[in-house]
């Protein structure tokens, strides 16, 4: 089946066309600055030469518009066609406690779509200007819904409650809901594949997945559910991130807000855009620049590199603590695939708790799936490239098949 994913933005737009039985990539590309001044789009056709060019994106539906005629042009396009394509696989960030799982876009899932802007006010509307402009230029084409929060529902509520007035669970949804599902999802189904369990069914398997990229979230995974996850209401809980603060005392907000008399909208832009790493460094929210700091003797650098480390080994503790063990841990996104530095920083010194990462396998193995412990090591610690989209075409499939 070919099944065009569609990952839609407030003014971008990416897509891949994917052919899940030879589980390939036929084009990739990204539309930029949709509805704004000089938009453009960069198409990736598999086996052809890139290009870039320029096309008028007043709106998504435009942006749709360009992704179609780049996928049938006769010199750059892939498919004769958009009759060759399938289904439609959306990745959609919040699907609140409404979704569990990948589902067929109806009217009844638009409405709950909607009904969950309140917990993502950048990204659902995004996503649902992508759906609608999908539904407008293929009318007719099957299009599923993947969420990111959906893998995180299997959460208990001692997992997913905080410690507040139960009246705001209740009235205002006030909980827990997780990010990066996804990606934790497909990693986790790997991990079990690779150590030779039902990815879909790996009784008794206990894992904790790392996605370390701009956004980091980490998750506890166990018989392929997720029991505890580090993103929370929003994405801004957890170990700091690239620009997130992560995990604070929740009286520092309002404590600056009257020191320095903040609005809601400046202390929500201090702890999601100048916070986490770049805040601490002041150099960048980029891992490989402070690296190139710190060995140069900045001490801030450094100081965002451990305290990165830190926080990502006491998230990962406090989870196999939780549960009784653990069976093996997995690295992936920009920093978890890449980064073996950090990937050592977070593992040294836990050969006691049986988990012993091979120095030379760290720092050799890179981009592709790779177990990085050492032969003596009880807990395997492995490498697995994430493919979100693939999950989502995936998704897409299996639900159309059986619609
Ligand atoms: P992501 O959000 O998953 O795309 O991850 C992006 C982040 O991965 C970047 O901001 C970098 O901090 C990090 N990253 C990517 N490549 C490397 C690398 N070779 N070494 C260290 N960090 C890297």
């Amino acid at each position: 089946m070919k099944v065009l994913v569609i990952n839609a933005g407030s003014s971008s737009l990416k897509y891949q066309l994917l052919d899940t039985a030879k589980q390939e990539l036929l084009a990739k590309g990204l539309c930029e600055r949709i509805g704004l001044d000089a938009p453009r789009l960069k198409h990736e056709p598999a086996g052809k030469d890139k290009y870039e060019v320029q096309v008028a994106m007043p709106d998504h539906a435009a942006a749709i518009s360009a992704v179609i005629e780049a996928l049938t042009d006769a010199d750059h396009g892939v498919v004769k066609s958009m009759d060759e394509v399938d289904a439609v696989g959306h990745r959609v960030v919040h699907g609140g406690d409404f979704y569990a799982e990948s589902v067929l876009i109806d009217e009844d899932v638009k409405k709950a779509i909607k009904a969950c802007y309140g917990l993502s006010p950048l990204h659902n509307p995004a996503n649902m200007t992508g759906i609608e402009a999908c539904e407008k230029l293929m009318p007719g084409k099957p299009m599923v819904a993947v969420f990111d929060t959906a893998f995180h529902q299997t959460m208990p509520a001692r997992a997913f409650m905080y410690g507040l007035p139960y009246k705001y669970y209740e009235e205002d949804r006030i909980r827990r809901y997780g990010a990066h599902g996804t990606s934790h999802r497909y990693v986790s189904q790997r991990a079990a594949d690779i150590m030779g369990r039902d990815p879909k069914n790996p009784e008794g398997l206990r894992l904790v997945t790392l996605h370390l990229g701009n956004g980091s979230s980490l998750a506890a995974v166990v018989d392929g559910k997720v029991q505890d996850t580090s993103m929370g209401l929003t994405p801004l809980e957890g170990p700091l991130m690239g620009t997130r603060c992560g995990n604070i005392d929740p009286a520092i907000v309002g404590y600056l807000m009257d020191k320095h008399n903040l609005s809601t909208k400046d202390i929500d832009r201090i702890m999601n855009k100048e916070s986490g790493v770049l805040g601490i460094s002041g150099v960048s929210s980029d891992f490989r620049d402070l690296e190139a700091a710190a060995k140069e003797g900045n001490e801030r650098a450094q100081l965002a590199l451990d305290m990165f480390a830190y926080q990502v080994r006491k998230i990962m503790g406090s989870y196999i603590f939780a549960m009784g063990g653990v069976d093996a841990l997995v690295f992936t996104a920009g920093i978890g695939e890449n980064d073996a530095y950090m990937r050592k920083q977070i593992c040294a010194g836990l050969a006691d708790l049986g988990i012993e990462i091979d120095d030379e396998k760290n720092s050799s193995l890179r981009g592709k799936e790779a177990d990085l412990a050492t032969e003596a090591s009880k807990v395997r610690v492995l490498l697995i490239p994430t493919n979100e989209e693939l999950m989502i075409a995936k998704d897409t499939e299996e639900i159309v098949k059986n619609a």
